[in-house]
């Protein structure tokens, strides 16, 4: 048994012109990335807490900048931010529209946009695009290609053994001759394996508490087991 390792906030990978800071990444509690080219402002995943982290590392300007938010799954850690970031960029006047890329059957996203436009949307200054994802076609964006992959990303049913499936996406973004592969929540599934060998970074959750959990979730073994086959790994996720 190998010791229990705990990430330390923020995780930062990159080079000059391609570079990834995982905020936080905490089960339950929340999730935070910002990835950024010479070109464009990514957010990833925007959990509570996404708009304190964003204004600190890119202030209003670099917040305004930001064009595209991925979006692996509806879970509240990976998505409780979107709606202080919608209402931060009115508040701010953004007239540049803003793209919202998210896995198709992601209740979670299509009803906190309902909903917004329910409260706001008679003062709305920018135009908010629903880009939901059906299936694993290249998303070639400004400077990037970003690839979508399903993954196994379950939920228990409550009072029963059962567990059913979440709509839940990783991603891959490549950028030139780099690629990080990002791989969202999951059990182990082959296709986050095929996705992150090669990678030169891979973000990989090691979620399960323990090995009864891992229908859910990675044990660390099976992270670092996956993590190992790109250049180089950072484990998320990993319950505190
Ligand atoms: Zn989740």
């Amino acid at each position: 048994m190998v010791d229990k390792y705990i990430p330390k906030y923020p995780l930062i990978w990159g080079t000059d012109d391609f570079f990834i800071k995982i905020f936080c990444s905490i089960p339950n509690i929340a999730t935070g990335i910002i990835l950024k080219t010479g070109k464009t402002n990514f957010v990833i995943d925007p959990g509570d807490g996404i708009l304190r982290d964003l204004n600190k590392e890119i202030g209003p300007a670099g917040i305004m900048n930001i064009s595209h938010i991925f979006i692996s799954h509806g879970h509240h850690d990976h998505v409780g931010g979107v709606w202080s970031l919608f209402t931060y960029l009115s508040v701010m006047n953004r007239t540049a529209p803003l793209h919202i890329h998210y896995p198709k059957g992601c209740k979670e996203i299509e009803s906190i946009h309902r909903a917004f436009h329910e409260v706001y949307g008679n003062e709305l200054t920018y135009k908010i695009h629903l880009e939901r994802i059906v299936d694993e076609s290249p998303m070639p964006i400004s400077d990037l290609t970003i690839l979508p992959f399903h993954v196994n990303h379950r939920e228990k049913v409550e009072g029963s053994s059962e567990s059913n499936l979440v709509p839940s996406l990783g991603f891959k973004f490549v950028y030139k001759d780099q690629s990080i592969c990002y791989g969202g929540d999951t059990a182990y599934c082959d296709k986050l394996v095929k996705m992150v060998i090669d990678s030169d970074l891979a973000i990989i959750e090691a979620g399960a508490a323990d090995e009864t959990d891992t229908d859910l979730h990675m044990t660390q073994k099976q992270a670092i087991e996956i993590g190992r086959l790109a250049k180089e790994f950072f484990l998320v996720h990993v319950p505190e």
